[in-house]
Formats: structure tokens, sequence, C-alpha cells
């Protein structure tokens, strides 16, 4: 059994070998979120035995069972209500439980009710965490398994992800415009009317607010949303049509709206678009400000990238253990070919997927 771990944890855990709760001392195996484990053995309850699959010189280590990270979440959740003065932010939570089982997770419960030493550790362990946005309670690892599709298979579709602001929407134009026989979108929905010139079909497709919501509630609409009083969204099908045509259906997703799309029929390949940092952005958009003298408001633009940049953290630490790849947009010609080559190795090339799509 492989399983890719969910867990967040930024920092990335690297001395698990020392947990003090792990029955036999220096059994650990560090691992962080996003690798892919190889389950050697889980007879256990507790502590399965399992080997990094991109390190397979390595003994195999201990690792905590999904029931025994299941638990710590739990138990970390029920433990709140007795720590008002704490605030967590709720992805701190994630980093913050993983340190629960660095250090053994009732001990540090225990420890933090008695002597209010909740912030204590979050500052010395956990970093600064950045808070907003929703988190849940899911299971600790996916299982996995490898993926080739055939040739005579319809191809996956690519689901582009970032902040607003980083050129999400030019790189899927782009992307499009370089290939219209390989690359396309899919035609959305919408209960607004035509205008005179739009086609059914081609622009949107026109529906009845009856039928749009049909769609949502049997779960068809991969994304959707309300525009001056009239429903937008891209359904399932639309999807399917491109598809089915054998071309590569390109989508941008907003985060959220990533888990609705991961299911075997189009088991969709996610693409993190994201800035570099502070520096890189101001240098490269200084120089393409000398060029198209574009940027008028320096300040104002700091701003924006800051904002960008933070903005980009919060979705890595909340949805990045769905993410296949990620690129670094800081010219937009060199994601184009990054993104072409990654798009090309998703459809051509073994990946790492769910195991329920292949079951
Ligand atoms: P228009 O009616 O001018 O064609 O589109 C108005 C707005 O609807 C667009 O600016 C965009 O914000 C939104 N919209 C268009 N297509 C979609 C879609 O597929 N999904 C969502 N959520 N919004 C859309």
């Amino acid at each position: 059994i492989m399983f890719k771990v969910v867990p967040v944890s930024d920092p990335p855990v690297n001395n698990q070998k020392t947990d003090p709760a792990i029955p036999c001392a220096d059994a650990g195996l560090p691992f962080q979120r996003g690798d892919i484990l190889q389950i050697v053995d889980q007879n256990d309850a507790l502590w399965w035995q399992a080997r990094k699959v991109s390190d397979p010189v390595t003994c195999a280590g201990l690792i905590p069972s999904n029931h025994l990270l299941k638990r710590k979440q739990r138990e970390f959740w029920w433990s709140r209500p007795y720590q008002p003065h704490t605030c967590l932010k709720k992805e701190e939570f994630v980093g913050y439980g993983q340190k629960f089982f660095l250090a053994g997770f009732r001990r540090s419960l225990r420890l933090c009710r008695r002597k209010s030493h909740l912030s204590q550790l979050r500052a010395t362990l956990c970093g600064t965490g950045t808070g907003g946005g929703c988190w849940t309670v899911g299971a600790p690892y996916e299982e996995v398994a490898r993926y080739q599709r055939h040739p005579a298979d319809r191809h996956r579709l690519v689901v582009l992800v970032g902040p607003s602001g980083v050129g999400v929407n030019e790189l899927r134009r782009q992307l499009i415009e370089c290939n219209p026989s390989r690359f396309q979108s899919a035609v959305p929905h919408t209960t607004r009317s035509p205008k005179s010139y739009e086609m059914n079909g081609r622009e949107y497709h026109y529906v009845s607010k009856e039928t749009f919501e049909s769609l949502i509630y049997s779960h068809r609409m991969l994304e959707c949303g309300e525009y001056r009083g009239h429903l937008y969204g891209t359904s399932v099908d639309a999807v399917c049509t491109v598809l089915d045509e054998g071309k590569i259906c390109v989508l941008d997703l907003e985060p959220q709206d990533i888990q609705v799309a991961r299911t075997s029929e189009l088991k969709p390949y996610v693409i993190f678009i994201k800035p570099s940092n502070m520096s890189c952005m101001k240098q490269s958009r200084k120089n393409a400000k000398i060029i198209t003298d574009y940027f008028v408001d320096m300040k104002l633009q700091d701003e924006d990238l800051q904002e960008m940049e933070e903005l980009a953290q919060k979705i890595e630490t909340q949805f990045g253990q769905f993410f296949d790849h990620v690129i670094v947009n800081d010219n937009l010609q060199d994601a184009c070919a990054q993104l072409l080559s990654a798009i090309q190795q998703a459809q051509e090339e073994p990946q790492w997927v769910p195991a329920t799509w292949i079951s």
C-alpha cells in the first residue's frame, strides 16, 4: 500500500526520529506533507512501518497510523474550549497537531492546560501561522496508486490554481492560443439570456435557473458563482465534452473547488501557479516597468505583491496536498513553457493518483 501524506507541517518536520512517544527510540521515519510512503507493515494499531518511495535505500521506520493521527486531531479539537486565551488560527492547528506528535500528544495537552503553555509551544515549535480560510479535520493519509494514461484514454483534466493577479487566466489563455487543437476551455453555463451575437453552446450554455440548480444538486457543477443576479458555472459535462473530442481541457479553479473535481471521471492534474518571493517579483516588475511603463504607483504595487505572496502561502498551506505540480510565475514565457512540459508529463508519464481512481 502506498500513501501520500496529507497532514501539513510548516516548517517541515524532520526530527521525528526523536519523538518520545515512539515505542522504540530512534525508530521514527521523518516525513513531510506530500511524501509518498510505502507501508511495509500495518499490524500495529498505532505505529506503522513505512519507507519513503523517494528514498528506497533508507531503512523503513515508524510512522503514526491513520487512527493515531486522527485521534490526535480529534483530541486537539476537544481540547480547544479549555484554551480560550490562545485563539489558535485554523491552519496553525495543522502544524501544531504535528508538534503534539513530536512531543507526545497527551503529555503536551496536559502541560498546556495546567501551565497555559500553549502559546509558548506554538511560538517555539511551530513558528507563526497566518490565519483565515477554512480548515476541516480530514484523513491524514491518502492511499495512492500509480496511474499511466493509455494513449487511447481520455486526457486528464488540467486544473490551474493560484492567487488572483499571479497570471492563471493569462497562462490558460496563452496555452490555448498556442495550440487550440490540443487545449480548450469548457463552455460555461449561465442563467442570463444570450446577447444578439452569442450562440448557445459557444459562449455559454444558456439554461433556466431550475436546470442550473439541478446541476448543482446533482453534483454536476465543478464551480459556480453569481454575477448581477445571474448564475454562472462550469459543469462536469462541459469538461467531458472537451475530453471526448480528444483535447486537453484546461480550467482555472478556486482552491476550494479542487476537491469537487477530484474524481476518477476527470482525474484532474492540479498545477499551482505561485508568485516568486517579493524581491524577485519587485525586480521583474521593475524590469517590466522600464519596458512598458505599466506600473504607475510602485507603493501600491508593493502592497499588491505582498498580499499576493501571503495569499499564495495560505493556499499552499491549506490545499498543498492536492497539488501535483507547482510553477513559479516570475516570467510568463518561462511559466508557459514549464506548464506545457508539466502537462505533457501528466498525460504521458506515470503519476501518483488516489487509489480509488483506478480501482
Ligand atoms: P458576461 O455575462 O459578461 O458574459 O459575464 C459576466 C461575468 O460572469 C464574468 O465577468 C465572470 O465574472 C462571470 N463568469 C463567466 N463565466 C463564468 C464561469 O464559468 N464561472 C463563474 N463562476 N463565473 C463566470
